[in-house]
């Protein structure tokens, strides 16, 4: 399992620098069939949800505006 960061995502670099797997990195997402734009992604391969590190994500704790989701 892993999380995922939604499309409003505003790039506020809070989730990237606290992820204990180094999964989180800026990624160029279709938001549509014509535009695209660069967020933070989270490497679905890469992602533990943080076991054996913290008792809860910490990308979902520290999303000021709560777009981290469970996959
Ligand atoms: S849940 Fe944990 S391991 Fe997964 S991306 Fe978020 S901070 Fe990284
Ligand atoms: S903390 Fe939330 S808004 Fe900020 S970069 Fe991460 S996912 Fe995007």
């Amino acid at each position: 399992m892993a999380y995922q960061i939604l499309a409003d995502c505003i790039n506020c670099d809070m989730c990237a620098p606290e992820c204990p797997n180094a999964a989180i990195s800026l990624q160029q997402v279709a938001i549509s069939n014509e535009r695209s734009k660069r967020i933070f992604q989270i490497d679905a391969q890469l992602c533990t949800e943080c076991e054996g590190y913290y008792q809860q994500p910490t990308c979902v704790e520290v999303c000021p505006i709560d777009v981290v989701i469970k996959a």
